[in-house]
């Protein structure tokens, strides 16, 4: 007989780690305990030596569904103790912090098979979970991750639940969120007011509350639902008019709405899903996965206008399921906003940011912690581009090649912020937090910041920051907010913009060697000042030097260039034909610009007036779409450069000419 002392580091805490340990001890005739630490799952096991083997390949090997086994180490434990039985012990709380932390998951088949069962306790209760399924990241206050620092730690459980989580053969063993309608959280359909209309306290209220919000919803009027990382706002796709009152209300013209759909086969006649996508879309993170469009599409033209693409997911929560068993139609589901602040994600904050947009809420009692978007990918040759890492993926860690010396804080840039902690050979980015120009989002950011810090007890050593001494990231580093003062007595490093792009790319792939890196970007501040964006840099880890870059052109008017293409056209214009401008205007831009327009940026170009010099590709985008007749004036970002994509002919195999020049470095 042998006592052996195994460490498993990973995602191995909520995610039904220790039940299957503890299985696998009995089936093997082992004794001893096992434990959640800070650092992941702790086991003291004593038998037979084929026991022991057997139970670290079966840690190995076959871990349950969403656990991740990054580390197994084994190691003799010399005792005198004589253990007779294989037990859970509580978690110890001590020691340093690198336990990993579950993302949020879709609903398991198991949890969703007893939704819809009758004569199951939880049939139709919002908030059915288990270890394989359910809230982690958003519910989560501290690690280790147990009832109490969670958002469920409030509500007591009921005899049979508190059964189902001391069962160690139950899939509820030990699952945190666990609740039922007795003893746990309810959703509520409530006007805009916040006037109760039905509450979900039993079976049979909920069956009412969804039937009524089907109706509702039939009527095209519009609902702000609570999901798992913040509000939704919900309304039906196929009703133009609702759509149209949704975008008016959000203050939201043209950039595209998301969709969700009951399942795979509602999506046939609305867009094109491979094999690929379709396995994409029903694994456990439910991203939205951007789709081509369905000629003869039933859906409303203004859910995602001059776009080829519909942004498509499935139903996670228990809820959107409900909600689909009821509706046939598609439902637009987007962020719970106003433009573009952060998602609505407390009841009462929804109720106050959203009462002029929807006309109905679904509120629920469990709170969400940290609130997230939705991810957003495209999938490209099979394999996954992430547009938006947020719900599903977040906060699963990169694995760096080296460790570094130092714990690093890096607070990225203005627009789709994220942070990233590092610590130990290991990266933890956060989730989307938004755009840093208002005041709700840097409230995020800081947020962000504190609870990173917190769940993982890591201190950072140092702090980066971009460039560019005007974002609020940049501003973040030198005068935090005083939560935050820490921050203050820490050295601070700038980055170059697209220098973080490429290590960043460089650190997903492993590459410790230089490369040569292509950064096609809309802005970014640069070592000269300038706003650099078109950028082929040397670069290593530590350093780069700018070995080419896209020529540098006038953005006549700064900021009013990014949002009228039709200037960054005059601009290429005017560099190529000078004085003669005016004659090569092409006749597809005539419609877009008076000839006043033309004079006034022009002299603008002229005399420099307000016009900084850029190597922006996104800006080169801006141009030839503008040229083409495509997108004069930008809505949202990116506009002009994802029409134009959509206007590109997919088999087209032609390209321009270009010179690369030595050393013409002006501006
Ligand atoms: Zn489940
Ligand atoms: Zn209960």
């Amino acid at each position: 007989m042998e006592t052996k002392r195994v460490i498993v580091r990973g995602v191995v805490q909520g995610v039904g780690f220790r039940p299957f340990v503890y299985l696998k001890a009995r089936e093997n005739g082992l004794a001893g305990m096992v434990k959640n630490n800070p650092q992941g799952v702790e086991i003291l096991v004593q038998g037979r030596h084929e026991g022991i083997v057997s139970l670290v390949n079966a840690i190995r090997n076959y871990p349950p569904p969403r656990a991740v086994v990054e580390e197994v180490s084994v190691s003799q434990f010399d005792t005198d103790k004589i253990w007779d039985s294989f037990s859970i012990t509580e978690s110890d709380q001590t020691g340093t912090r690198n336990a990993r932390i579950a993302s949020d998951s879709a609903i398991c088949e198991n949890c969703l098979e007893e939704l819809f069962q009758k004569d199951n306790r939880r049939y139709y209760y919002p908030y059915i979970n288990c270890t394989h399924c359910g809230p982690r990241f958003t519910i989560i206050k501290d690690i280790p991750y147990d009832r109490a620092s969670t958002t469920m730690a409030g509500w007591t459980m009921c005899g049979p639940c508190a059964d189902e989580y001391h069962d160690p053969s139950n899939r509820r063993f030990h699952a945190q969120p666990n609740a039922c309608f007795e003893c746990g959280p309810h959703m509520h359909l409530s006007e805009r007011n916040g006037n109760l209309i039905v509450s979900g306290k039993t079976s049979i209220r909920m069956q009412e509350l969804i039937i009524q919000t089907a109706n509702i919803l039939r009527e095209g009027k519009i609902v702000a639902i609570k999901g798992l990382g913040g509000f939704h706002l919900a309304v039906n796709a196929l009703d133009d008019q609702a759509v149209i009152r949704l975008r008016e209300r959000k203050n939201r013209e043209k950039k595209p709405f998301a969709l969700m759909v009951g399942d795979l086969n509602a999506l046939q006649n609305i867009a094109v899903a491979g094999v690929q996508e379709q396995n994409r879309l029903a694994c456990a993170e439910r991203p939205i996965i951007l789709l081509e469009k369905r000629e003869n599409s039933p859906v409303a033209d203004v859910v995602a206008p001059d776009n080829n693409n519909l942004g498509v997911m499935l139903p996670y929560t228990p809820l959107q399921f409900l909600l689909f068993e009821t509706i046939n139609f598609p439902l637009v589901m987007t962020s719970g906003n106003i433009n573009d602040e952060p998602i609505a994600f407390t009841d009462k904050n929804a109720l106050d940011r959203l009462a002029d947009i929807a006309d109905f809420f679904i509120l629920g009692d469990r709170e969400i912690h940290t609130r997230i978007d939705d991810s957003v990918m495209r999938l490209w040759n099979g394999a996954d581009y992430p547009i938006r890492r947020a719900r599903g993926f977040v906060p699963a860690p990169i694995n760096l090649k080296k460790k570094q010396p130092a714990n690093i804080l890096a607070l990225g840039p203005e627009l789709k912020n994220t942070i990233c902690l590092s610590h130990d050979g290991v990266a933890y980015m956060s989730h989307h937090i938004g755009d840093l120009k208002n005041r709700e989002t840097a409230d995020s950011l800081y947020h962000a910041i504190s609870h990173f810090t917190k769940i993982y007890g890591i201190k950072p050593d140092i702090i980066a920051h971009d460039m560019h001494p005007l974002y609020e990231s940049t501003q973040a580093a030198f005068d935090p907010p005083p939560s935050l003062s820490w921050m203050n007595r820490l050295p601070k490093i700038a980055v170059q913009h697209h220098h973080a792009h490429i290590v960043s790319c460089m650190a997903e792939h492993g590459l410790e060697e230089s490369v040569l890196g292509v950064a096609l970007d809309g802005t970014g501040y640069g070592t000269d000042n300038t706003i650099w964006g078109g950028e082929i840099l040397v670069a290593k880890h530590a350093g780069f030097s700018r070995g080419a870059s896209l020529k540098k052109v006038k953005m006549p008017g700064a900021d009013a260039a990014v949002r009228f293409p039709k200037r960054m056209s005059l601009s290429y214009l005017w560099e190529i034909f000078g004085e003669n401008v005016r004659e090569h205007i092409p006749a597809a831009m005539s419609d877009m610009v008076t000839p006043e327009e033309v004079d006034m940026t022009l002299y603008q170009i002229f005399a420099g007036m307000n016009s900084p010099m850029t190597s922006s590709a996104g800006r080169l985008f801006d141009a030839v779409s503008a040229f083409s007749g495509i997108c004069g004036e930008s809505k949202f970002e990116a506009q002009a450069a994802i029409m134009l994509e959509h206007a590109a002919e997919k088999d087209e195999k032609g390209s321009y000419h270009f010179d690369l020049c030595q050393g013409r470095e002006q501006g």
